[in-house]
């Protein structure tokens, strides 16, 4: 039975690599008809962001990753929120402590930087609080019975280590990396229980995993170093027959393939690479998310299941159900994957083609609504029609399209120059008086005058007329373009640009 997780912390927004490994885990278990657990994993008191819990919540229901058991949902294991649960953790501490696992320890900040500087001084490469240090340090093994009863109850620092013991090979099996090797020597031995009785995300995360019955944990490869303390954890607390298997993710790169994709990179190129907008009230902290810059889910989705997965085809396009059943861990490589904004504005474009008229004719009418211009459904379903071909992002129907209803005002430079002359100006002058009575002009009968005023050299004098039109060089089909505006309003139009143009000349 596949049962996954995403254990993610509310330390603030969730980043567009946590939410592909939301993504994986998700298509991981939907592929073996598992279950998608959310676990939110908030011990670190002192990290935590009002907001940031929902604002997780949002991001995936808005990209369409369904939970079947966690925060918001429930579920069997309740409650999914590691603050919460608290009470669980200090029955393995103690269960570790007893067995000897762990112990106490009540080093201050002083002490231990002092240890540090020792290790330094003395020449050594580490400087892990473990099996080398341990007996130099404030602990159950270096205080008497009667100290250590006094420093318990008076908990001052106190903290819970894991005794790590020295001098073995680990060898732990990841699914996308093979093998990783690690000497236990090596390794600190690290707090599971803080001073304030919060366990710390080591203790916590393997705990909840175990409790929670997941089978596979899948998440990005800033956590690798972590692995051998759960893996030592596992076997310490007697859980090593239903250890997970791991799966560590790839890092996201930057634009340019150099380092880990950072917030500061969106800042710096201009691009979101959080889901949704991004507001913080408390620090001011506005960054805008994918949705808001006017991505589709579907395209996103589409767009972050390639950055570290492939199907192993050309095949680039592919809905939520079709990666479902395309989805193996066997091919998520172990290089980083760039990410590349191009990419995904180009999956949008192909998205926002495929999407039904009718749709973006609503989402259309709502930008016009928020933008208090008035349309009729008719005239916003011609619009739809003229520019869809033309288009990335829906809310380019009204950037690129403003001439539909606001007149231009200023005309491109560049035809101008090359092409307003006198001639031009009586083939306008034409036009604007045969149409000015027909209204409504369809698109056949509007090419038709244009063809006869040119004598069959629309070619020459199409892009002088769009110009006067609609103040621009190039655009959607200019003949659909007059039958939207009407033969009065083109005509109004062309007589603005003469008089106006003229002046310039
Ligand atoms: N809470 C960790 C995070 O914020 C979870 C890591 C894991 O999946 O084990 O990413």
């Amino acid at each position: 039975m596949v049962r996954v997780r995403f254990a993610p912390s509310p330390t603030g927004a969730l980043h567009i690599g946590g939410l592909r490994t939301a993504l994986y885990n998700y298509l991981f278990a939907k592929h073996f008809s598992g279950t998608m657990i959310l676990r939110i994993e908030d011990t670190d008191q002192a990290r935590l962001v009002a907001g940031a819990e929902d604002y997780i919540l949002e991001s995936l229901d808005w990209v369409g990753i369904k939970i079947d058991e966690g925060v918001g949902v429930g579920g069997v294991h309740s409650p999914y929120r590691q603050s919460e649960r608290k009470h669980i953790y200090q029955t393995y501490v103690n269960q570790l402590i007893d067995s000897g696992h762990a112990y106490y320890a009540f080093d201050t900040a002083q002490e231990l930087e002092d240890m540090r500087q020792r290790r330094k001084n003395d020449g050594h490469t580490q400087q892990h609080y473990n099996s080398a240090t341990r007996m130099e340090m404030v602990n159950s093994f270096t205080l008497t019975e009667e100290k250590l009863k006094k420093y318990i109850s008076e908990n001052s620092n106190m903290v819970v280590r894991l005794k790590v013991d020295p001098d073995e090979e680990l060898v732990i099996k990841d699914l996308i990396r093979g093998e990783i090797k690690v000497n236990t020597s090596d390794l600190d031995d690290k707090v599971l229980m803080k001073s304030d009785g919060m366990p710390t995300y080591h203790l916590a995360n393997v705990v909840d995993d175990s409790l929670m019955q997941i089978s596979h944990v899948i998440r990005g490869e800033e956590w690798i170093p972590s692995l051998p303390h759960h893996v030592l954890l596992y076997r310490c607390l007697g859980w090593e027959s239903i250890m997970p298997q791991f799966a560590h993710l790839p890092l996201l790169l930057k634009p340019d393939g150099k380092g880990k994709l950072s917030k500061r990179d969106s800042e710096q190129f201009g691009f979101p690479i959080f889901p949704i907008n991004w507001i913080n009230e408390k620090s001011d902290e506005k960054i805008i998310g994918f949705r808001e810059a006017g991505y589709l889910p579907e395209a996103l989705i589409n767009f972050i299941a390639l950055l570290g997965w492939n199907p192993g085809t050309e095949q680039e396009i592919f809905s939520m159900q079709n990666l479902i059943k395309e989805f193996s861990l066997e091919r998520i490589g172990k290089a980083g994957a760039r990410f590349d904004i191009q990419k995904a504005q180009w999956f949008n474009q192909q998205y926002i083609q495929n999407i039904n008229d009718d749709e973006l004719e609503k989402e259309y009418l709502s930008i016009l609504e928020k933008e208090k211009i008035e349309c009729n459904p008719q005239k916003a379903k011609l619009i739809v029609e003229a520019m869809k071909s033309r288009i990335t992002f829906a809310f380019e129907l009204w950037t690129q399209g403003k001439f539909f209803f606001l007149p231009p005002r200023e005309f491109d430079n560049k035809v101008i120059e090359r092409k307003w002359n006198e001639g031009t100006i009586k083939v306008l002058k034409d036009f604007e008086a045969e149409i000015r009575n027909i209204n409504p002009i369809n698109a056949t009968e509007a090419k038709q005058i244009f063809e006869k005023i040119t004598q069959g050299k629309i070619k020459e004098f199409l892009q002088v007329l769009r110009t006067a039109i609609t103040g621009k060089g190039s655009g959607p089909d200019l003949m659909l373009i007059i039958e939207i505006l009407g033969g009065q309003e083109v005509a109004e139009r062309i007589m603005f640009a003469i008089n106006n143009i003229k002046r310039h000349t």
